[in-house]
């Protein structure tokens, strides 16, 4: 996770979040939706058991399940009990067998399935009593929940009545076969019906009758459960969606967060890849943050421009300054050498300064190119050349330069032609070959290659010498870096020559690099890409 770009990761803690929110709203509303559809479903079951309810009567002493009674209702079951358990009407849903109903107006779920109780209190009469002749015109006995006492008078007459409501209630207390004592008498009212005088008697009586059947609803529980298959199916379809709109969604958010680093990065890199150290980066966003950043690097950069500003004018400077006494010191070694009348010592002691002298004129030239280079006074010549031809003349020059015995080998590609400096390449071709002589002893060996293929020129100058160990091998090509420093001492080097082949190279756009084995020799590479 630690080497992922900034941008993923936002994007995956994005996507992540995202996902854990869409799982919890999804199981928040499947929770919500499954106990509002167990309510439900239990209210309809209550609901079911209580219309059928209504529809179970006693008339004149008989129980009475009336032909809108609802046996089954969709998934409800509805079955009737007596007071000791005998099924009076309906049955169970296959397989489902249970003991009779004991507890009155609870919900219970048995095996998949709610069952809900009611007993029934067949307590309230009601009898239509002719209010001249006292002929019961009809009678009823029917379920009660609660009552309210009559607070009416009893002792007077109805409208058109020859009896008395007492009489009226006297004469359906006697046909219920109910005694004064448990009995309460609830409505009392006349009116005519079909000419005749009415009364209409309501009573409840707590006495022993048909005040124990039972209705019970029996639904299944897995309808409600299927609710689960529903939301598995839905979870199927969201949740990849949500990861899919997530991570893009996140991509967007991320790529706009990183936006102002990255045009930050792009302009450091610029500056890199440039080497300009003058360039300055533009604050591209208002983010503190960012503009802190920015105004840091630029700072930096300020300070790193002027000290290697500072530098390069001190080389300059110093260079410029070296070459008029190394010139009057060579003058001098010279005229000093010509005369006749020299003793051996002094001859001696005049050549060995004479040879130093030109080893620090060597370096004092090389630093005043550096120099140039970086100020830009010393500009690449680009022309189509035969790199082929250059490289074999400058072969040619070397075998009788490297005055050791050294068998110099070429193989080269005929007619390979690309945009160069002459004398820049010639001093690259040069370096390598004359440091591949060098470094080696007397009798050596020397391979030139120079290959080109569809995409890149290889030049390689390959030696059998002492060979550089594998930590020196990056730090060869800067400046003053020498492995054995007596050595190249000895020789008149100065640790400069890899990192001009380096600077010239990159004009030409080319890389360099070198392979080596210590004993073995080492293989140096320019490619340049076509
Ligand atoms: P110098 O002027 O000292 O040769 P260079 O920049 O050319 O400086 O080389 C840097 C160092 O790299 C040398 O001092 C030497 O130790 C090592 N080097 C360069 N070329 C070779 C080679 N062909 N074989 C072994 N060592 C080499």
């Amino acid at each position: 996770m630690k080497n992922k770009s900034l941008r993923y990761r936002i994007n995956l803690w994005y996507t992540v979040l995202m996902c854990i929110i869409a799982a919890s709203l999804l199981t928040s509303v499947v929770m919500a939706t499954r106990t509002a559809e167990k309510s439900d479903a239990q209210q309809n079951l209550i609901r079911s058991v209580e219309r059928n309810i209504d529809e179970i009567e006693v008339e004149n002493g008989v129980l009475d399940i009336e032909s809108d009674f609802a046996f089954v209702n969709g998934n409800v079951h509805a079955l009737v009990f007596s007071a000791d358990g005998r099924l009076l009407g309906g049955s169970y849903p296959d397989g489902l067998e249970l003991s009779a109903p004991t507890e009155n107006g609870k919900i219970d779920v048995i095996n998949e399935y709610y069952i809900y109780d009611s007993m029934v209190n067949f307590l309230k009469f009601e009898y239509k009593i002719n209010g001249a002749t006292g002929e019961i015109i009809s009678s009823e006995c029917d379920g009660i929940d609660s009552y309210t006492p009559f607070s009416g008078k009893i002792d007077t007459v109805g409208e058109n009545c020859t009896l008395s409501y007492r009489e009226a209630y006297e004469i359906a207390l006697e046909h219920s076969g109910r005694t004064k004592e448990n009995t309460e008498l609830i409505m009392a009212r006349s009116y005519e019906y079909n000419d005749d005088p009415l009364y209409e008697i309501e009573f409840y009586s707590s006495q022993a009758g048909y005040e124990d059947i039972w209705v019970r609803g029996i639904m299944s529980a897995k309808s409600v459960d299927s609710v689960w298959g529903a939301v598995a199916k839905i979870a199927a379809v969201l949740i990849p969606t949500v990861i899919v709109v997530a991570a893009l969604v996140g991509d967007i958010i991320a790529k706009r967060a990183m936006f102002p680093i990255k045009k930050l990065s792009d302009a450091v890199s610029d500056i890199q890849s440039g080497s300009d150290l003058s360039k300055r980066v533009d604050v591209c966003d208002s983010d503190p943050a960012i503009v802190s950043l920015t105004n840091n690097f630029n700072a930096m950069s300020e300070r790193l421009h002027t000290s290697f500003e500072t530098e390069r004018q001190f080389t300059s400077d110093v260079s410029h300054e070296l070459r008029t006494p190394t010139a009057v010191i060579l003058a001098e070694c010279e005229y000093r050498l010509s005369d006749k009348n020299i003793n051996e010592q002094e001859k001696e002691a005049f050549e060995s300064i004479k040879k130093q002298t030109e080893s620090i004129k060597k370096i004092i030239t090389q630093l005043l190119w550096f120099a140039r280079l970086e100020q830009g006074n010393e500009k690449p010549q680009f022309e189509k050349e035969d790199l082929s031809e250059l490289i074999r003349a400058v072969c040619d020059d070397l075998d009788t330069i490297c005055n050791k015995n050294i068998t110099l080998e070429r193989d080269i590609d005929d007619n390979v032609f690309m945009q160069l400096d002459v004398s820049m390449m010639t001093r690259v071709v040069t370096n390598l070959v004359s440091n591949a002589a060098i470094y080696q002893d007397d009798n050596g060996y020397i391979k030139v290659t120079l290959k080109e293929d569809d995409e890149k020129i290889i030049l390689s100058v390959k030696d059998k010498g002492y060979g550089i160990e594998k930590k020196h091998l990056d730090k060869i090509w800067n400046r003053f870096y020498r492995v054995d420093k007596s050595r190249s001492r000895e020789q008149g080097c100065s640790g400069l020559g890899l990192a001009m082949v380096k600077q010239l190279v990159i004009l030409h756009n080319g890389t360099v690099r070198a392979e080596s084995e210590p004993g073995k020799g080492s293989t140096f590479y320019v490619e340049f890409l076509k």
